[in-house]
């Protein structure tokens, strides 16, 4: 079993790329990155990697977000731009 998430190494969130708090980046990481499977397992972008192979910035490993509300949004972009 995994200590840590798999996905840690290509992980925007882990890495300290997206823009959010520290206090919430911190929180992230031991409660989903560093936890045990249950919890990682649990991410949301872990998820929606597993599902579609990335997972874009605003999804947050506490999303309420369905996978299919997730993927309406990239369409959503991509259309804007
Ligand atoms: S935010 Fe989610 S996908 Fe990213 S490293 Fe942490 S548990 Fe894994």
């Amino acid at each position: 079993m995994n200590r840590q998430c798999s996905k840690i190494g290509k992980c925007n969130l882990f890495s300290g790329e997206l823009e959010i708090p520290e206090d919430s980046r911190i929180r992230y990481k031991y409660f989903y990155c560093l936890g045990e499977e249950t919890c990682w397992s649990s991410c949301k972008r872990f998820i929606v990697k597993d599902e579609i192979g990335f997972c874009p910035d605003f999804v947050m490993p506490n999303s309420l977000l369905s996978s299919e509300q997730i993927m309406s949004r990239i369409r959503w972009a991509k259309v804007g731009n």
